[in-house]
């Protein structure tokens, strides 16, 4: 789902998310694991102000696993509860309801010195566009839940949804805007699908994920293009490297144009496309 945000429109989702949050005991918040810093909403803290919160790092299936496990180290430092999921295959997801369980223990606990029965512990699950909300509600959910709010004219009351014993998850995610300033951010919220890529440069997202993979990922960037021998970068040449990285990457799969013209377009076309497809492997892009 690509949204186009205006400073109204997230002025207004703002609003309605704290509003929504008056009535919850948790805040989850999602990320992609790919990106875990770039696709956190850069109010969160704000809109989440003084709720406990579970910072769940999703698609944990398409991030390296090192940068994962340093990213989960880093979150823990600054004070979250972290836990990583895959919602699309349910890994992780059933520890869900016991770690916000845990973050209501104090909330539970005045309530009962206070002669009163707790209710369960009302969650809502909160992140930006892509990170996989609707997935982790469905898994949750158990069933696929009928998305009411996409027919046009129908008013939706929102409704709790039971997840074992002692949860409810409010079936509509809060859909919160991405970061937009930073254009490094931009790159790998383009790459990873989260941001419109019509509003990125094509070519520019594949070259920030060649870039990338040159650093980082030698060895499956190799593999999957078939390059003999890879440049290394020294920050000089960064540009006339990775240029030529593109024609090889063109040339042995046949993005040509006529007069044998290296096709960028194409060639940026596919090095996205293997990037989300998982074709390259699990990898990240970014680290604490
Ligand atoms: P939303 O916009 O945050 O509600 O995101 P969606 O639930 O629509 O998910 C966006 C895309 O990510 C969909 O294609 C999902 O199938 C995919 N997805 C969600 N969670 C995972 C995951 O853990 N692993 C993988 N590989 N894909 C996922």
């Amino acid at each position: 789902m690509s949204i186009q945000w205006y400073p109204g429109h997230m002025a207004k989702a703002k609003r309605q998310m704290i509003e929504k949050i008056k009535q919850i005991d948790v805040v989850i918040e999602l990320v992609d694991s790919r990106v875990p810093m770039s696709s956190r909403n850069p109010l969160v803290d704000e809109i989440a102000s003084g709720k406990p919160r579970l910072l769940l790092m999703n698609k944990i299936d398409m991030a390296d696993r090192r940068a994962t496990k340093a990213w989960q180290n880093y979150f823990e430092d600054h004070g979250l509860k972290v836990h990583l999921v895959n919602s699309q295959t349910g890994q992780g997801v059933s520890m869900i309801p016991e770690a916000v369980r845990q973050l209501t223990a104090a909330r539970r606990k005045k309530l009962e010195d206070k002669g009163f029965r707790p209710h369960a512990d009302r969650a809502l699950i909160l992140g930006i566009p892509n990170v996989g909300k609707s997935t982790l509600i469905n898994r949750l959910a158990g069933k696929r839940i009928a998305k009411i709010g996409d027919r046009p004219g129908v008013t939706t009351a929102q409704q709790w949804i039971k997840v074992g014993k002692t949860m409810e998850l409010l079936d509509t995610p809060g859909i919160l805007w991405p970061k937009f300033d930073d254009p490094q951010v931009g790159l790998r919220l383009a790459a990873t699908g989260a941001i419109k890529e019509e509003l990125l440069d094509f070519q520019e997202i594949a070259f920030f994920l060649i870039k990338t993979m040159l650093v980082h990922y030698r060895e499956a960037f190799a593999k999957r293009f078939q390059l003999a021998d890879l440049p290394e970068l020294d920050g000089v040449d960064d540009q006339d490297l990775i240029v030529k990285v593109f024609d090889q990457i063109g040339k042995k799969r046949g993005c040509l144009m006529s007069g044998g013209i290296i096709n960028y377009d194409r060639v940026s076309e596919l090095i996205i496309r293997d990037f989300r497809g998982q074709k390259i492997g699990p990898l990240t892009l970014e680290w604490p």
